[in-house]
């Protein structure tokens, strides 16, 4: 007889989230950077990890890290949370904010891990509809706020997986209409047209989510971090465990921000690559949804979703088959790649549909 217990039941693991980690020459399917952090980050991240007392618990408050970061940002390094990877940092927010009795609101489809995390941690979801064509319906958006009271609404832009950026007036709409704190996702932020960051300040429930594992070409790291209002810090300083930074994600991180430009570099060859690979498909039997991020969803117009991913894996490039996910039939996710990558996985696609 086993005596190991059942894993709770009100957690609704599942399957859990994921993505497979199948093997493909071109691998298309996480929206990571394809192309590596510039070389002088390396030495100087080699140069400095000399100089850490090992043996020595890290800075707790990672204050280096934080400065840095406000300073990129022009916000007070109280206004800046830490933690590994912006997942952790979505953890953290709903061990302090949600938990039962409380809840958050979402509009599917989203980032999966927004619901995933609410219900580790205990906390209720109340989840809209978008519209037809996936965009935010601004009169259910309203409704759901209204009728769940929601003590965290979670927005996400630009969204994943469907690629548009909230609009600046609709972030100030929800903030109007939203009685807690508003969390907008910017994990590609970098690569959308603004951010929410602008609309920061003390007197507002606004906490904005950012990542190093996309723009930063860090997602190896685990890095991500939040901007908010001091007493939302706090609170997040006081829900995360001892010591939950170490050492060496602190200086790596704090140093990637010595080589701005190098990301910048990056971002704009994606976005340059994105318009490629939008006007190469819209020569394709395919629909697509206008992207602000670093990948697009598509929909094969006369071929199955799961026909098409397995058509483009048997040629070696791996995309994100969202087929089976709710609101989502049919449509796959592409991440934006190297020139080479996306050549390859635009003759793939034309070869599968042909
Ligand atoms: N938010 C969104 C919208 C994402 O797509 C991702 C990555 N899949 C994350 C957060 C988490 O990123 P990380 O934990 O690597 O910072």
């Amino acid at each position: 007889m086993s005596r190991v217990p059942d894993i709770r039941p009100d957690l609704g693991l599942g399957e859990g989230y994921h993505s497979p980690q199948v093997e493909a020459a071109v691998r298309l399917n996480t929206n990571e950077s394809p192309v590596p952090p510039p070389d002088a980050w390396v030495r100087a991240v080699q140069a400095e990890i000399a100089t850490v007392a090992w043996n020595r618990y890290p800075d707790r408050a990672a204050w280096s890290l934080r400065k840095a970061i406000a300073a990129f940002h022009g916000v007070a390094p109280e206004q800046v949370w830490c933690a590994n990877g912006s997942n952790e940092v979505l953890q953290t927010l709903l061990l302090a904010f949600g938990g039962p009795g409380r809840g958050v609101a979402l509009w599917e489809p989203t980032y999966a891990l927004h619901r995933h995390i609410a219900e580790l941690t205990g906390t209720a979801v109340a989840e809209g509809a978008r519209a037809d064509d996936l965009s935010l319906d601004l009169v259910e958006v309203r409704r759901v706020i209204e009728q769940s009271q929601p003590t965290v609404t979670f927005l996400c832009s630009p969204n994943n997986p469907t690629g548009e950026a909230v609009e600046p007036s609709v972030v100030a709409d929800v903030l109007a209409w939203a009685p807690g704190l508003v969390v907008v996702d910017e994990a590609y932020g970098q690569f959308a047209p603004w951010s929410a960051a602008e609309l920061l300040a003390e007197d507002t429930g606004l906490v904005v989510t950012r990542t190093y594992s996309k723009t930063w070409s860090l997602a190896g790291l685990r890095l991500g971090y939040c901007l908010a209002p001091a007493s939302v810090v706090s609170a997040l300083e006081r829900a995360s465990l001892p010591y939950h930074l170490d050492a060496f994600t602190q200086l790596a991180g704090r140093l990637a921000l010595e080589h701005v430009e190098a990301m910048e570099r990056g971002v704009a060859l994606i976005k340059e690559e994105r318009g490629r690979l939008v006007a190469r498909m819209a020569e394709l039997d395919v629909d697509m949804w206008p992207s602000d991020a670093n990948f697009i969803l598509l929909r094969p117009r006369r071929r199955s979703g799961d026909e098409v991913w397995r058509g483009l894996l048997d040629r070696s490039v791996l995309v994100r088959n969202c087929s089976s996910w709710a609101h989502l039939t049919d449509c796959l996710r592409v991440t934006v790649g190297t020139p080479q990558e996306n050549d390859a996985f635009l003759d793939a696609l034309a070869e599968v549909l042909a």
